[in-house]
């Protein structure tokens, strides 16, 4: 789950970092006032899940109260990646002297959570992560000794930061770490960490995402949860308790377990297909849930066939067919379905099937040929 750049804001500031003073405006008049309130500069900025806001065009500087409602109008009526702007922070305008970045996710292959930092901040960070990689630190912190002191002095050295503000960094480092440990949080970025021109360290930017397998544990941080914002096929799988991840290919696909869903992508990959999603529909998942999962996939306009790929233990195929069935009565799709249904009761499962027009496989490889080649067809 994604916050929203207020929102992460927040969230440090409550660790002890500082932030800008600003306010969340659902309106231009909203925003011309607080504007007024902070009576300087201001900053408005688009709230949208979605990064590079400024390189397009929502994060605009206002001298007036009038003019911060002028460019709150333009921007509220954006959308950005083809995310709708509802709401805009207005911030108080920072007189920046450099912009450094600094963030926190996990590495993966060393089990641990990584820090990472840039002196060249900002929105072209990603670039310089491209052409000079050397311009990006690395720090790995050991779950159970946590941030170390002389990791961040490591840090500030590395990136050449004045020795008048190693001790703030160390501060803002520290409370993004905890910040990051405390919210099980997958992802915490400061973009940029500016130092001011009057010396002191702002975090002007801010990104959380939180890992949705740990809210059980956060009640307070679900709330955060912006549905407006959303992709709304992302909703949708959510209220049906299904792990759906668009992709680009044209093969939807509909699996049974993570590891399977992900296998299968990677043979159709090998026999030259590209998969339009990841979806896994979970253990014993019932007709309903599959009925919600096939709508899901073809409300996707890239996908010219479906493959179904369950292999049934817990999830009953005969159960599973029921669902693939009661959804073809609601969407009627258009596009060849590919089915190989394996186990418990595989039998009545295909029987069920035989009967709506699906292609039939029994292995795996045969279903995925099958599959690509349809879309091929259908392309
Ligand atoms: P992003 O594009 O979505 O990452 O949005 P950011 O909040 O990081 O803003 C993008 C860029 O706009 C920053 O890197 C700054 O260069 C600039 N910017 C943002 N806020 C201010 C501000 O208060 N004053 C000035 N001068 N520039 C700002
Ligand atoms: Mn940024």
């Amino acid at each position: 789950m994604k916050l929203h750049e207020y929102q992460s804001k927040l969230i440090f500031a409550q660790h002890g970092i500082p932030i800008p003073k600003g306010r969340v405006a659902t309106n231009a008049a909203e925003a011309k006032g607080f504007a007024q309130e902070l009576g300087r500069r201001v900053v408005v900025k688009a709230q949208v899940l979605v990064g590079g806001r400024g390189k397009a065009g929502g994060i605009r500087l206002a001298s007036s109260p009038e003019e911060a409602e002028e460019v709150a109008t333009q921007i509220l009526a954006m959308h950005i990646k083809g995310l709708p702007v509802r709401k805009v922070l207005v911030d108080e305008a920072a007189d920046i002297q450099a912009e450094i970045y600094l963030g926190i996710t996990n590495d993966r292959a060393s089990r641990c959570a990584v820090m990472i930092s840039s002196a060249e901040g900002g929105v072209e960070v990603e670039e310089v992560a491209r052409s000079d990689p050397e311009k990006i630190v690395r720090i790995l912190i050991d779950p159970m000794l946590g941030l170390r002191d002389y990791q961040v002095r490591d840090l500030a050295a590395t990136i050449e930061l004045h020795h008048d503000l190693w001790r703030d960094l160390a501060g803002i480092a520290r409370g993004l770490y905890e910040a990051f440990v405390d919210c099980d949080a997958s992802l915490a970025e400061i973009n940029p960490l500016v130092i001011m021109k009057d010396g002191r360290l702002v975090a002007l930017d801010g990104k959380m995402v939180l890992d949705d397998n740990a809210l059980f544990r956060h009640p307070d941080l679900v709330e955060l949860r912006d549905v407006d914002e959303e992709a709304p096929a992302e909703r949708e799988a959510r209220k049906f308790g299904l792990s759906y991840v668009k992709l680009d290919g044209n093969i939807g696909c509909m699996v049974n377990g993570a590891g399977l869903a992900m296998a299968t992508m990677d043979i159709i990959t090998l026999f030259g297909g590209e998969p339009a999603n990841f979806l896994d529909i979970g253990g014993g998942a019932g007709s309903e849930k599959v009925a919600a999962a096939l709508e899901l996939i073809l409300q996707d306009r890239n996908v010219k066939a479906v493959l179904f790929n369950i292999f049934g233990g817990i999830t009953r195929c005969d159960e599973v067919a029921r669902g693939i069935l009661m959804a073809l009565e609601e969407v009627k799709p258009k596009v060849p379905m590919i089915v190989r249904l394996v186990g418990t009761n595989e039998e009545e499962g295909r029987n069920l099937l035989a009967a709506a027009k699906m292609i039939t496989a029994v292995t795996l490889e045969d279903a995925v040929r099958k599959a690509v080649t349809a879309a091929g067809e259908a392309s």
